[in-house]
């Protein structure tokens, strides 16, 4: 600041009625600043219009007792055209489950989910992210299941009264699971978990909460697997690796 610069100053200090300026110390060094820790990531609330309900689950609920309770189902109009009921598969003491959708055909022939190309996709996700990670996981130490357990026709979207009647057995599995995270594949699990309608492009990579579990939505692998989504597949690699390091770290 030249001369006549800091006069001014002065002159508007002593206007103010300000008489005494003192110089600031010259600053000390500081010390090594410890690590700051990584924020906790935020989470989105749960959608205002999801109704909160009391938990229905009888305690002490089982998968075994879930799926003896879900039966011969024909709860719904998707029992018309299923060939097995499409239940989960994987660790049931798993620390993260991942929610599709809804059987396809080759999940519906077989009765296990994530059999077909987009399941090959996400065996491929979860392992090769794992072991990129430096994290020891396979395929079968997760839990996988879908928010309707029948196929429905023509591998068309879950309506919304079958994703409601089916949601109820979904919600026993994660109750009786527990795990530490829960990954959504795609919107119709995002939506069925968060009660947020947005598309999956702005809710993925974000956390979202189911009951008090933390909920991180990405992109389903049918969605990766057609044409070529390069952008896409970098961007659900990204949030696997969060949820992998939320989970397992
Ligand atoms: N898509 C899903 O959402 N679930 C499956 O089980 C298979 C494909």
């Amino acid at each position: 600041m030249d001369a006549d610069t800091l006069r001014q100053y002065l002159e508007y200090y002593r206007d103010l009625g300000i008489e005494t300026l003192y110089r600031r110390a010259a600053p000390v060094a500081k010390p090594e600043a410890a690590p700051v820790p990584e924020p906790e990531p935020w989470i989105v609330p749960a959608a205002p219009d999801l109704p909160v309900l009391p938990p229905l689950e009888p305690s002490g609920d089982t998968l075994p007792h879930i799926l003896t309770d879900i039966g011969d189902c024909r709860r719904c109009r998707l029992h018309e055209g299923r060939t097995h009921i499409v239940f989960g598969v994987g660790n049931e003491h798993s620390p993260l489950v991942f929610v599709g959708e809804g059987p396809g055909q080759d999940e519906d022939e077989q009765g296990i989910p994530f059999v077909g190309r987009a399941g090959q996709l996400l065996t491929q996700m979860i392992e090769g992210t794992a072991r990129k990670e430096g994290i020891n996981l396979r395929r079968e130490d997760v839990y996988i299941c879908n928010v309707v357990k029948c196929r429905p026709p023509g591998n068309r979207t879950p309506e919304a009264d079958e994703m409601e009647i089916c949601g109820q057995f979904l919600y026993r599995q994660l109750s009786a699971i527990r795990p530490k995270a829960i990954c959504a594949l795609g919107g119709t699990a995002a939506r069925a978990l968060t009660g947020h309608k947005e598309g999956v492009t702005k809710m993925r990579g974000k956390w979202f909460q189911w009951r008090d579990i933390p909920v991180m939505v990405t992109y389903h692998p049918s969605f990766l697997l057609r044409g070529y989504n390069q952008a896409a597949r970098r961007e659900a690699w990204e949030d696997l690796k969060k949820v992998l390091h939320a989970v397992y770290d």
